[in-house]
C-alpha cells in the first residue's frame, strides 16, 4: 500500500474555497505516495484521527505568516496574511510534529516551520535585504532563476548528493533567524535560508524553492522519493 501523506491546503481569499496546487499531488503520487488534502479539522478528535492515519505530511506554499506569531508588526502592504490558514494550519503542523512522522514544508511550509518552533522571518525582503536578488522570478516555475549551495553534511546535501543546486523562486518572504531546534541546510548566492532540517527529528525538511513545479528536475524527484520513502517508513 502507498503511504497516505497528507497536504496542508490553502483558501481562496474569496469564498473560502479549499486549494491545492496540482503539482503538489502529482509529485507524491509520482514518488510512490498517496496524497490527500487535508480537512481543517477543529474537532481534536477527527485532528488525532488524522495525524493516526497520515504516514506524513507535506506544508505546501501560500500567503505570509502572520508576524505577530514571532513578536512583530505588519511591515508593510506586502504583508499578505489569512486568517483561515493561519487557524488551521498551525495545530495541523503542531499536531503533526507531534507524531513524529515525516515532514515535508515547501515555501510557506518553511516559514510556517520556522515561526511556529520560533524562529523570525524577513518581512519584505526587497525592503529589509534590498541587496538581494529577485526571489519573485518572473519565468515560469518549471525554470529555476538562482542557485543555493547546500551545507557540507546536512540532510539535505546528503540526501541530493550535490553541493550546488539551480532552483526556482517564489517568496518575498525569508527565514531571518532560524528557530533554535532547525539547522541550516541551504543558503542562495545572496546569503538567504533556503532551507531548513530539525536534528532529532527523525525526518523534517522544508525549502523555500518549489520542488513541486520542477518534477523533471534530478533534485525534486530525490527529494519526493526520500520523503515517501520516509512515510513508508523505510530509511
Ligand atoms: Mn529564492
Amino acid at each position: 500500500m502507498r503511504p497516505l501523506i497528507g497536504l496542508s491546503p490553502g483558501f481562496d481569499l474569496k469564498d473560502e474555497n479549499v486549494t491545492m496546487r496540482p503539482g503538489y499531488l502529482r509529485c507524491v503520487e509520482l514518488a510512490g505516495g498517496l496524497p490527500v488534502v487535508l480537512p481543517a479539522a477543529e474537532d481534536p478528535a477527527v485532528l488525532a484521527e488524522v495525524m493516526a492515519r497520515c504516514d506524513g505530511f507535506l506544508f505546501t506554499g501560500g500567503p505570509d505568516v502572520d508576524p505577530a506569531l514571532y513578536g512583530e508588526e505588519r511591515l508593510n502592504d506586502t504583508v499578505f496574511v489569512s486568517p483561515l490558514r493561519e487557524k488551521t494550519e498551525f495545530p495541523l503542523f503542531r499536531a503533526a510534529l507531534a507524531t513524529g512522522k515525516p515532514i515535508l514544508g515547501v515555501c510557506r511550509g518553511i516559514q510556517l516551520i520556522n515561526a511556529a518552533l520560533g524562529g523570525t522571518l524577513v518581512q519584505d525582503i526587497a525592503s529589509q535585504r534590498p541587496g538581494c536578488l529577485p526571489h519573485r522570478q518572473e519565468k515560469p516555475g518549471t525554470e529555476p532563476s538562482h542557485f543555493v549551495t547546500l551545507s557540507p553534511g546536512t540532510p539535505l546535501a546528503r540526501l541530493l548528493r550535490a553541493e550546488r543546486l539551480a532552483v526556482n523562486s517564489f517568496h518575498h518572504q525569508a527565514v531571518k533567524t532560524p528557530a533554535a531546534p532547525l539547522l541550516v541546510n541551504a543558503l542562495s548566492e545572496d546569503g538567504l535560508i533556503e532551507a531548513l532540517s530539525m536534528p532529532g527529528h527523525p525526518w523534517l525538511l522544508a525549502v523555500q524553492w518549489h520542488p513541486e513545479l520542477m518534477p523533471g528536475a534530478e533534485h525534486s524527484r530525490r527529494l519526493f522519493a526520500a520523503f515517501v520513502q520516509a512515510c513508508r517508513g523505510e530509511k
